[in-house]
């Protein structure tokens, strides 16, 4: 089966779909999604991202979605890619409306899906580490919804490649880390694991609330507050989360060494225990 795309109803291969210059989402950033990943044939955390799909869209104030049919398009679309690993994209735009910034009366939104299989990402990467640097954080006051508005995380992830590195972690004017470019961040400091609290700044992440259970499986200490670059630069370990990133370590920032400049035990075994999840 090739990947699919599915366009308001209609599936087809990616390549065919096509969306209408008036989305929203095209023209505006008008739009949240979601990315679900798949492991052995299985949607991971459904429930985690349907939710949130729907937090997105209440905060900004769409109009009402069944979203339980959004989620069961959604699966008859992964089951008939029949990909073991894949990746789910869904967006929803408030539709597709003459170009005016205010909200259309009585417009449906537009939701698009695909399926991609997922590339495993290069053992070198999970082995080895990454290397990062950090960017100001000049994103919109409300990184917590999942928007599609993500020209800045674009422009620090092409800086970091550009910098011959892997990813860029955002800290806010006043130094304060936040996270990923499209990851959260969590750091090991005097044996103490501390991420970002849950505020507008930061993305509410599935794979954050993930580990952060696992810490409390594993009766690590961890704490959610704020820490600053200083603190980034001087931490034991430091790993990003994500649903495709999964637990993947920092070994170097900035051109600093972390730690010891190798993948720690505590993303080791956050790692170990988020897959372990995966197959259960
Ligand atoms: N922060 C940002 C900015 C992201 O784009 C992502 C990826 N969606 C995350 C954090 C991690 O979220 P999740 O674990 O839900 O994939």
């Amino acid at each position: 089966m090739p990947e699919l795309a599915y366009v308001n109803g209609r599936i087809t291969p990616i390549e065919d779909a096509l969306v209408p210059v008036e989305d929203r989402g095209y023209q505006f950033g008008d739009a949240v999604y979601e990315v679900i990943a798949s492991y052995g044939g299985k949607l991971f955390c459904i429930d985690e991202h349907f939710a949130r799909l729907d937090r997105s869209m209440k905060e900004l104030r769409f109009p009402k979605v069944q979203v339980d049919e959004i989620r069961k398009a959604a699966a008859d679309l992964f089951t008939k890619a029949d990909f073991d690993r894949a990746g789910v994209y869904i967006q929803i735009s408030r539709g597709v409306s003459p170009r005016n910034h205010a909200f259309p009366a009585n417009v449906p939104v537009q939701v698009v899906m695909t399926v991609r299989k997922i590339e495993e990402k290069k053992p070198s990467v999970r082995e080895t580490g990454i290397c990062a640097i950090t960017v100001e954080d000049f994103r919109w006051g409300r990184c917590d919804i999942k928007t599609v508005q993500l020209l800045p995380n674009v422009l620090a992830k092409q800086k970091a490649l550009d910098a011959g590195c892997y990813d860029a972690i955002f800290v806010s004017n006043e130094g304060i880390v936040r996270e990923g470019s499209s990851s959260n961040l969590f750091i090991l400091t005097g044996g103490v694991l501390k991420t970002h609290p849950l505020t507008p700044d930061i993305l509410p992440g599935i794979t954050r609330a993930l580990v952060l259970d696992i810490c409390l499986e594993k009766k690590y200490p961890v704490k959610e507050c704020f820490f600053d670059k200083s603190e980034l630069y001087g931490s034991d370990e430091v790993f990003l989360t994500g649903t495709i990133t999964e637990v993947l370590p920092v070994i170097k920032i900035d051109g600093r060494t972390v730690g010891n400049g190798k993948i720690g035990s505590a993303a080791i075994t956050l790692q170990e225990g988020l897959l372990g999840r995966l197959k259960k």
